[in-house]
């Protein structure tokens, strides 16, 4: 049984906090001084340790390389007006983080281990939150499977590492996406609702077709007709049609139960809007569309908290909305951003301080 408490922590000599300025960096690009590595051998996790952030020495006959066992979170931590770190709904992604685990045959990795290691490599990474708002630090815990063997079975030892990067502001321009009917992402009973690195390798040339076609990204439809909306890139999608939000539910299997998603739900419901969870027809929409009734059109998630859509296109219909006008997205982005970057009261418990 790991003791987290007592986790080693080797530390750098030097810091790079020096060298590189913490305003309007790039997302993903540049990680913090350490990293928290924990292997699983024999049923069993074990060396866990916090160390400087380095490269790994990897056998080419790893196991994910090849096969693909391979998960990962993404969560955000913040400096909250009092300079206190926070981290925006780390329980929620520890959760969803072992139902992957689950849906690829992966080890569970413990709370302690997940929660007490982020904890202590935060507050040992701590000066590289940014203090200035929009900006926060992106925490990427991840699992991979280690056994040096080339056949395709579960393999019998993993690593869990979280590593850490400063984040800049997410210029959130307007979207222009493409309602994708050809290819698909998720479908019942596949691994739509984990977090399995292959569904973002299996997006990618769907991404770039549509780009080549000046779309930023595409909104992903149901296996079977292509007619019924999941999701977008690293998004959940919500449709707000006067007072009422609509956004696909998760009973299918083939969406990720967003965190984001989730905290969007509430304060929706909480400014006063109805929140209606279902299958959601873009027909229905193109519909609701034609009679003004459709007014906003956003993404949800947590690199990019709040994304409006400019411009939707299904097969020759396209749909265009005037961002500037939009009431609810705005606000409650806002209401959002207020909570976790700590400038509003943390009414629903979501900041967990470190
Ligand atoms: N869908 C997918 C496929 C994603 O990768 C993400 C980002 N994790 C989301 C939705 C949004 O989830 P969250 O709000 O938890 O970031």
């Amino acid at each position: 049984m790991i003791d987290a408490y007592s986790i080693p922590v080797t530390k750098i000599d030097r810091s790079k906090l020096n060298d590189i300025p913490l305003e309007n960096i790039p997302f993903g690009k540049y990680f913090t001084d350490h990293m928290l590595e924990a292997d699983y051998e024999n049923g069993e996790w074990k060396n866990v340790e916090i160390k400087p952030y380095q490269p790994l020495v990897l056998s080419p006959a790893l196991a994910s390389l090849h096969y693909g066992q391979a998960i990962f979170e993404g969560i955000k931590a913040y400096r909250n007006k009092d300079g206190e770190a926070c981290i925006f709904r780390p329980l929620d992604n520890y959760k969803r983080f072992n139902i992957s685990a689950a849906r690829m045959q992966m080890p569970e990795v413990p709370e302690e281990l997940f929660m007490e290691g982020m904890r202590q490599l935060i507050n040992l990474d701590k000066n590289w939150i940014p203090a200035k708002e929009d900006h926060s630090l992106y925490i990427r815990p991840f699992m991979f499977s280690t056994d040096e063997v080339i056949g395709v079975k579960a393999s019998d030892t993993y690593k869990f590492m979280i590593i850490l990067s400063p984040t800049g502001p997410y210029y959130g321009a307007p979207m222009r996406i493409y309602v994708e009917e050809k290819y698909t992402r998720a479908a019942p009973g596949g691994v739509g609702y984990a977090k399995v690195a292959g569904n973002y390798g299996a997006s990618m040339m769907v991404t770039a077709e549509a780009k080549s076609k000046g779309y930023d990204q595409v909104l992903w439809t149901d296996a079977a007709e292509h007619k019924y909306v999941q999701e977008i890139g690293t998004m959940n999608v919500f449709f707000i049609l006067g007072s009422k939000a609509i956004t696909p539910d998760l009973s299918a299997g083939t969406i990720l139960a967003g965190v984001t998603r989730d905290s969007a739900i509430t304060i929706l419901r909480d400014m006063g809007l109805t929140v209606e969870e279902r299958p959601v027809n873009i027909e229905e929409m193109i519909e609701a569309y034609k009679a003004g009734q459709l007014q906003e059109v956003f993404g949800t998630g947590t690199a990019a908290t709040i994304s409006p859509i400019k411009e939707l296109k299904y097969k020759d219909f396209v749909m265009t909305f005037n961002v500037d006008e939009w009431k609810a997205a705005p606000e409650m982005k806002r209401r959002l951003n207020d909570i976790r970057e700590g400038r509003a009261a943390d009414k629903y418990g979501w900041m967990y301080k470190i």
